[in-house]
């Protein structure tokens, strides 16, 4: 048996010393970012960095320039302990985990927008997000300098603007999605739902219901505006999940749309509050 040694790296000097020296004609490296509290959904990214490429990366660091809203980034559940067992686990090579000072060594003068794309749901109602993504990618990007990058359908909007981050830019790397992982309940797995109480945590499902039954309603020949009305009653002004948004959008454009369109890539695309906690889900319908 292949018995690998995680090694955690914090310095972007060190990281970039060791994957020189195990780059090489035949070596790939993959990268899987995230913000750590791992589950089964970051694993899975995981699991397809490994088996498609000789060296993998994970980062895990929460990355402040992509809350729009303190008491998020002070609650996102942190827990690098847990994160280095699991990660062992799954034969990791290498944790860069970097502090704020060494990502943001001093104030940043450069920003990221995505016309059109950064003004439509995610970005509408967390304004500067996709740029906060934006810079912490493009950073790991050039630090790491991976061959393919892994990234999850959880966050359909954001894997839209990666892919058009790297297009424009030329990273010259190659994204893979991976589909979204669930509880056999259909509740979509997040770092978030950590701060749901049992309670909350039920009340969760109408995200994954509402889309499902959307997605029937759809299916069934429902005009979109009938759809929408029909699933509002799942979010009266009483119940315990506020909805912020269910829209019908092209994956490729995030343009919103007002009637399905069978020739174009469609997905829908909610989030809503559950308590404090924001969460977001979606489900590819082409
Ligand atoms: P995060 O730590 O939330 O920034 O997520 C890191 C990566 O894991 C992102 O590309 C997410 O889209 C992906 N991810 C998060 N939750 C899931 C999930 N339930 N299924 C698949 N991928 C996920």
């Amino acid at each position: 048996m292949n018995i690998q040694i995680l090694e955690v790296v914090t310095r972007i000097s060190d990281l970039k010393y060791v994957l020189k020296t195990l780059r090489g004609a035949n070596n790939t490296v993959g990268l899987v970012p995230t913000m750590g509290a791992l589950h089964e959904g970051h694993l899975r990214l995981v699991r397809q960095a490994k088996m498609e490429n000789s060296v993998v990366v994970v980062s895990i660091f929460v990355n402040p320039t992509q809350f729009n809203n303190p008491e998020d980034l002070e609650k996102y559940p942190r827990n690098l302990s847990a994160d280095l067992a699991l990660l062992e686990k799954e034969n990791v090579d290498f944790v860069f985990a970097p502090g704020n000072q060494e990502m943001y060594p001093s104030q940043m003068h450069t920003s990221i927008s995505f016309p059109g794309l950064d003004q439509v749901l995610e970005g509408a109602f967390r304004p500067g997000h996709f740029n906060g993504v934006a810079i912490v990618i493009s950073k790991l990007f050039h630090i790491i300098e991976p061959d393919v990058a892994y990234f999850g359908q959880k966050d359909l909007q954001q894997v839209s603007v990666i892919k058009r981050l790297v297009q424009d830019l030329h990273f010259g790397l190659d994204i893979r999605v991976v589909p979204t992982v669930r509880n056999p309940d259909g509740l979509a797995l997040s770092s978030r739902n950590e701060r749901l109480t049992p309670h909350q945590r039920s009340q969760a499902l109408i995200l994954s219901l509402t889309l499902k039954q959307a997605e029937n309603d759809l299916r069934s020949g429902m005009e979109w505006n009938k759809v929408k009305e029909a699933i509002m009653p799942n979010f009266g002004p009483t119940a315990d999940v506020q909805l912020e948004y269910l829209e019908l959008v092209d994956t490729d454009t995030f343009e919103i749309l007002t009637k399905s369109q069978a020739n174009r890539n469609q997905a829908l695309c909610i989030a809503a509050y559950v308590g404090g906690v924001r969460l977001i889900d979606n489900v590819i319908l082409s």
